[in-house]
């Protein structure tokens, strides 16, 4: 059946007919699975004039409702968290237990939230002058954006949503427009959990959306994640229009193997994390640097384990990695193995030649799917395309380092500073590479530094542009404003006019 995926206003999906839309498929098998409205700009203003509406009394409503809210939607996406994972699988292509992972650590932001009364306690002092006493309140900051990426359509929106609403703001969500369902599916579950209408909307489309969320007067807020170009338009046009924006951005994740370091860790590390998603992540290890001697040695382990990995449709559980999200971004990451070997670099492993698991191993017909099988490449040099470019996909290119030294200059020279890792055994290497990295996670043998929700998640350089980072205590920070209050209740026998700056005595 074919499915119409449309904006979500007002607690009620649009019954408008929109101008324009566009095509749904399913990765795995390529086939049509329905369509998606995009919004013109009258429909993004009716999405925000229900976040207006909506938000004097959302931000009246007290914590206790609102952590109520936020438990009964953590419930409710607990128990219900497969069918949203089945969602994922059939509009982005990764695995049902990725999809799962994707919906656990978003469950990790609502459970952060729900703790908001202890997080946007304020300070407080008596006596700050005779009789005087200051305190802070952190408001809400009223209708706020959110702009989401492909990669992670659930995820994404939950690094933000839950913090934004747990302090009193109503939110816009515009999704990716190539798997929006998800998006609708958790506007559903809030309306479900007991939020009122207008709180929380959503609107699909493309840069006409997006555009005019950036410009609209009653948008305060812009929390954006995407590509570098895209993230740089949105931090540039939104601060422009005086909004707050956060704008994440792309990346190339480096990961060091120093000499001393367990290759077969390391060599499992480098498989998950760099084909894990079929490399859509944006905490992907794209680099790999093998640290003299281990190259020859950890190259061979490496492509030892890319033959065995199972390659099939994200439904079937014996599928360990999926297919490419369209055909286009396939056509995109595949023409890197031809630029590759055209540069020089050595393709060990050839993604094309992969076997995608058949119909009758999996039940599923591939054959129009958007496939591209894991790729090794060797002796990549940092000025080849393959190195300097975000390739987005199940490419793993390693870079030949002589020292620790060399390795960490070329992590620094590289204009992206998202999430990088080392693996060894020596705590000195390790310390010496925390402190000196210009990169905003780091893993210590640990491949995919994703923080915990009460850490907050962001890179440095070309991979954030704006000075918050996402959820956590940033994510409370960014989405209230701070009023500080200075009262004094008098005394009858204290007054007179005083035309003097005020001084605490
Ligand atoms: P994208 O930049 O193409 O799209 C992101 C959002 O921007 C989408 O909602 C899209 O509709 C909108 N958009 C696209 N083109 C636009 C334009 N010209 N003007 C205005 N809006 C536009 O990114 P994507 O392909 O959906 O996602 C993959 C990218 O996201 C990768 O670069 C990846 O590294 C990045 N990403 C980063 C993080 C992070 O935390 N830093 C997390 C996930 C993904």
């Amino acid at each position: 059946m074919s499915k119409h995926v449309t904006h979500w206003i007002d607690g009620a999906p649009w019954s408008g007919v929109a101008d324009r839309r566009g095509d749904l498929h399913d990765p795995a098998t390529g086939q049509g699975t329905g369509v998606v409205d995009y919004a013109s700009v009258r429909e993004v203003d009716d999405a925000v004039a229900a976040a207006v509406a909506a938000f004097p009394q959302w931000r009246a409503t007290s914590l206790a409702r609102r952590v109520q809210l936020l438990f009964n939607f953590r419930e409710l996406l607990s128990a219900r968290r497969d069918e949203l994972a089945a969602l994922i699988v059939s509009e982005h292509g990764k695995v049902h237990s990725d999809a799962l992972g994707e919906v656990a650590r978003g469950l990790e932001v609502v459970e952060f939230a729900c703790g908001i009364p202890h997080l946007v306690k304020g300070g407080f002092v008596e006596s700050a002058s005779t009789g005087v006493e200051v305190y802070e309140l952190q408001q809400p900051l009223g209708p706020v954006a959110i702009i989401s990426p492909f990669n992670f359509p659930a995820m994404v929106p939950m690094w933000f949503f839950p913090i934004a609403l747990a302090t009193g703001n109503t939110v816009v969500v515009k999704p990716s427009e190539k798997d929006p369902s998800a998006a609708n599916w958790l506007a559903a579950l809030w309306k479900e959990a007991g939020l009122p209408d207008g709180v929380f909307n959503v609107v699909h489309g493309d840069k006409v959306a997006v555009d005019r969320l950036l410009e609209h007067p009653d948008v305060k807020a812009v929390s954006f994640v995407g590509s570098t170009p895209i993230a740089r338009y949105v931090y540039e046009n939104g601060t422009r229009y005086g909004k707050r924006v956060q704008a994440l951005g792309g990346a190339k994740n480096h990961m060091v193997v120093l000499p001393d370091a367990d290759l077969d860790l390391a060599a499992d590390a480098a498989v998950s994390a760099g084909f894990g998603a079929a490399g859509e992540r944006c905490m992907a290890v794209s680099v790999l640097v093998a640290v003299d001697p281990v190259g020859d040695e950890l190259v061979q382990k490496i492509a030892d384990r890319m033959a065995k990995l199972r390659v099939g449709p994200g439904c079937a559980p014996t599928s360990e990695m999926g297919p490419l999200v369209t055909a286009a971004h396939r056509d995109k990451v595949t023409s890197y193995l031809d630029a590759g070997l055209k540069s020089g670099a050595s393709l060990v492993v050839d993604g094309r030649e992969h076997a995608i698991d058949s119909a009758e191993q999996t039940g599923v017909d591939t054959s129009g799917g958007y496939w591209l099988g894991p790729t090794l490449f060797d002796h990549v040099t940092s000025e080849m395309e393959i190195y300097t470019d975000e390739i987005f996909g199940p490419v793993l290119s390693v870079v030949r380092a002589k020292s620790y030294d060399q390795a960490i200059e070329l992590i620094n020279a590289n204009p992206y500073g998202n999430g990088t890792a080392i693996f060894t055994n020596d705590g000195g290497a390790a310390a010496r590479f925390r402190n000196e990295v210009e990169v905003g996670m780091v893993g210590i043998n640990v491949p995919i530094p994703v923080p915990v929700a009460y850490f907050s998640f962001g890179g440095w350089k070309s991979s954030l542009f704006g000075d918050s980072h996402a959820y956590g205590p940033q994510g409370v920070h960014f989405y209230t404003r701070t009023k500080a209050v200075t009262q004094r209740w008098l005394d009858p026998s204290h007054g007179g006019i005083n035309l003097g700056f005020p001084q605490n005595v």
